[in-house]
């Protein structure tokens, strides 16, 4: 008989835990995964990723139709939102992706236990009434929302919501505050922005976007501005009273100062995510999170108690659901006795706006620290303006930037913003990953006309030669 249940049981089935799962398993581990929700996929594809893609791409079609870009390529329209359709769409792409995984547990024989998991022993977990064992366990529990002190998500209500609350506004609010200049603010803050909503961000710091290299924050503060949005940077939000359908907003400046009132029908908390480990027993294994609540890991993904291991939003690193997956397939190879290894310098980030913002590796200002001097780091900037496939598609916004070491060429960042900055960063990553040089990029072949051949300018203008500015 076998000592446990399972070889692998993964607690939490979001794109960390089902990945994992299902890699296990292929591995020919006897596998099993945990989750509280009612539909599997995690925060991504129930709450995240998956639904504000949803309403990102239907509401570009819609500002599209309203804001006279569509007009400018001769399609005359007056578009009329049917807002009941669009969560409809919303709701069908996410059924679809959950079931999908659903269909995959059944595919690959990963065992599928509905409910919250609580560690009883290293090697012992309760899943609801069931008690279940396994030789090893990963904890991708993922994250929630962060709370911010003094202002109280009601999603029900619909006036102070979190990223949850914001996907199922039923109607389009008439001012809507963001609280927060990050990824998932400024992406909802789209997506009501385009539907007819006036948005104002508020964000602690002087620019948008923390943690993107320095010439890309500033460019999003002027893009969205230019959308419409108000920005209220170096800003704090000090409390929140709601009353009826009004909510009534405490701001001071960052440094200290005079407070002010700002009055809107719709606040979205977006100040971050923190990873989840309420009720999970981790005092039953002897496991402390760090200062931040995260679960501390080494490079194979093994906590300090053996036989327990963690991925995703749960450890650090970015929370993104790429990285997680990643750390999921890595995280059951090294369970099966391979070599399961993620490069976390190389993990790229998107901003899934109009038009998108993304990056990977160094930023200019990152790069320039980590080689001790300005004269050691080379940059080469293109223009959307200038790449013909662009300007003429009419998104002459934006630009790429590709970062290098001056010593060896090697290409240490890329930024771009573009209408699909999202897509092209996958070859900057690529090329990275396989140590590309700036004159790399420059001297390999891209088609035309694309937006990629910003990419190969950008490395092209690194030796000072680009071909269209
Ligand atoms: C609005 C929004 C948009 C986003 N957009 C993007 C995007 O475009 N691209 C991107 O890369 N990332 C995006 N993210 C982030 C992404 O969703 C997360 O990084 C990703 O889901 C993390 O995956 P995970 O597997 O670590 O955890 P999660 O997806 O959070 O899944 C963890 C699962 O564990 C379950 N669970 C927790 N505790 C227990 C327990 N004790 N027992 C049983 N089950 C438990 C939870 O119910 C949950 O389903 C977005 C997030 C939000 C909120």
């Amino acid at each position: 008989m076998a000592e446990y249940d399972y070889d692998v049981l993964v607690i939490g089935a979001g794109p960390g835990g089902y990945v994992a799962a299902i890699r296990a398993a292929q591995l020919g581990l006897k596998t099993a995964c945990a989750e509280s929700r009612e539909t599997l996929g995690g925060t991504c594809l129930n709450v995240g990723c998956i639904p504000s893609k949803a309403m990102l791409h239907a509401s570009e079609y819609f500002d599209a139709a309203s804001n006279g870009a569509m007009a400018d390529m001769g399609i005359e329209v007056s578009p009329k939102l049917n807002l009941d359709k669009m969560h409809a769409q919303r709701r069908d792409a996410v059924e679809g992706l959950t079931k999908g995984v659903a269909f995959l547990f059944k595919k690959n024989k990963v065992d599928w236990k509905n409910g919250h998991a609580t560690f009883q022993d290293a090697h012992t977990v309760k899943v609801g009434d069931e008690t279940v064992t396994a030789k090893n366990i990963i904890i991708a529990t993922g994250s929630s929302v962060t709370p911010l002190p003094g202002v109280e998500v009601d999603n029900d209500g619909q006036v102070v919501v979190d990223s949850t609350g914001a996907l199922e506004l039923a109607s389009v609010p008439k001012k809507m505050v963001v609280i927060g200049g990050g990824v998932i603010g400024l992406e909802l803050g789209s997506v009501w922005r385009r539907l007819g909503a006036e948005v104002t961000v508020v964000e602690y710091l002087d620019a948008l976007l923390p943690g993107m290299d320095g010439d890309v924050r500033k460019e999003a503060g002027k893009i969205f501005k230019k959308q419409g949005m108000e920005l209220r940077l170096s800003t704090k939000v000090t409390g929140c009273t709601v009353k009826g359908k009004t909510a009534t907003l405490t701001l001071e400046p960052a440094a200290g100062g005079d407070s002010e009132e700002l009055e809107a029908d719709c606040v979205l908390v977006s100040i971050g995510r923190r990873p989840n480990t309420d009720g999970l027993g981790l005092e039953n294994i002897g496991l402390e999170t760090n200062q931040r609540g995260q679960i501390e890991i080494d490079h194979d993904f093994r906590t300090k108690v053996d036989g327990v291991w963690a991925i995703g939003d749960v450890v650090p690193g970015p929370m993104l659901a790429h990285k997680a997956e990643d750390e999921g397939i890595a995280c059951a190879e090294n369970i099966a006795g391979q070599t399961g290894i993620v490069n976390h310098d190389l993990i790229p980030g998107v901003v899934y706006t109009w038009p998108e913002f993304a990056g990977v590796g160094l930023t200019q200002e990152e790069a320039i620290e980590k080689l001790g001097d300005k004269s050691k780091v080379k940059v080469g900037k293109f223009p959307m303006m200038a790449n013909s496939r662009a300007k003429t598609n009419h998104e002459p916004e934006g630009f790429v930037k590709v970062i290098a070491e001056a010593e060896t060429d090697r290409v240490l960042g890329v930024w771009a913003i573009a209408s699909v900055a999202g897509t092209m960063i996958a070859q900057a990553t690529q090329a990275m990953e396989f140590g590309a040089t700036s004159e790399d990029i420059a001297y390999t072949c891209h088609a035309h006309p694309t937006h990629s051949e910003a990419i190969k300018e950008a490395a092209m203008a690194v030796q000072g030669k680009p071909i269209h500015v």
